[in-house]
């Protein structure tokens, strides 16, 4: 089996109302990309925002945490492409991400490509009500071919984001078509609370995912819930020759004593050992995702 590669998802769009170490600002970030690091982490995947939390699109975000998070370690760099919350065209989603690509200082080694459309609206089960409706996040197939193309050129991974088995099998056709190559980087983001779009974070939520993987193709694929506690499911992803895609930006952790992204971390990495397998370093994670060098 590989060595686990582990992710740290250290904020997304996540606020403090529930734990006070989201990181919001790049140097913030990337502090708590260096522990995250410390811990065993060989990812950093980091959303942009400003001081109040609010998302930041600008390129200089990006360019900041990056070259912040490089002064201080050697994780590989997967940023956002702002989700529902930059709903525009494909050439403007991918922009930051080519430009920061231009410059090896900045150069993320991930660009992420979710690989189809859902509505993404919040359900609050107690109300029985939507409290959000006509959120949709879409990611049409001609921008995926364009993210391909542009990703592919660049020299980057692309990290492919399966919401459900019709983005699979999505997947499977851009690399039947040969717009992606091989390994195929796929993270199976499972949602629960609020969030009805994924599969559950339950252990068959889980199988659903991987028993459609595409066939004929060399997969590494992880797993993140969006909204829900994945440490319920660590030990299966991890025997099961999953890697691991946690952290604050998904869910808050309060039950578990307000960890900081780092000892999310270090409790996977520590639970990884434990049932005999090795925790990956980001040169190590490069090989085994297939990274371009
Ligand atoms: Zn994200």
């Amino acid at each position: 089996m590989q060595k686990l590669v582990i992710e740290a998802r250290v904020n997304e769009y996540a606020g403090r109302d529930n734990t006070p170490h989201v990181p919001f600002l790049p140097d913030e970030i990337a502090r708590d990309a260096a522990e995250c690091r410390e811990a065993g982490a060989a990812i950093l995947h980091f959303h942009g925002r400003q001081p109040d939390g609010a998302p930041d699109h600008r390129f200089e975000c990006y360019r900041d945490t990056i070259l912040a998070t490089r002064a201080r370690c050697d994780a590989l760099i997967h940023p956002t492409l702002g989700y529902v919350t930059l709903d525009a065209t494909a050439e403007q989603r991918i922009a930051n991400i080519l430009r920061l690509a231009d410059d090896p200082a900045t150069k993320p080694e991930f660009a992420p490509m979710d690989m189809g459309s859902t509505n993404v609206d919040w359900y609050d089960p107690v109300a029985r009500a939507y409290t959000t409706k006509g959120l949709i996040y879409r990611n049409g197939t001609d921008t995926l071919e364009h993210f391909a193309h542009a990703i592919h050129a660049r020299a980057m991974a692309p990290y492919l984001v399966a919401w459900n088995i019709g983005f699979t099998r999505q997947i499977g056709a851009f690399l039947d078509m040969g717009l992606l190559q091989g390994p195929a980087y796929v993270c199976f983001c499972l949602t629960d609370g609020v969030m009805l779009a994924g599969h559950p974070g339950t252990a068959d939520g889980l199988d659903a995912h991987t028993r459609f993987l595409p066939a004929g193709h060399r997969i590494e694929w992880t797993v993140c819930n969006f909204n829900g506690d994945l440490l319920k499911l660590t030990e299966k992803i991890i025997t099961e020759g999953g890697h691991v895609s946690i952290g604050l930006g998904d869910y808050p952790y309060a039950e578990y004593g307000r960890p900081s992204n780092a000892e999310l971390i270090r409790r996977v990495a520590d639970q990884a050992r434990s049932l005999g397998r090795e925790v990956a370093t980001p040169a190590e994670a490069r090989a085994i995702l297939g990274v371009p060098s």
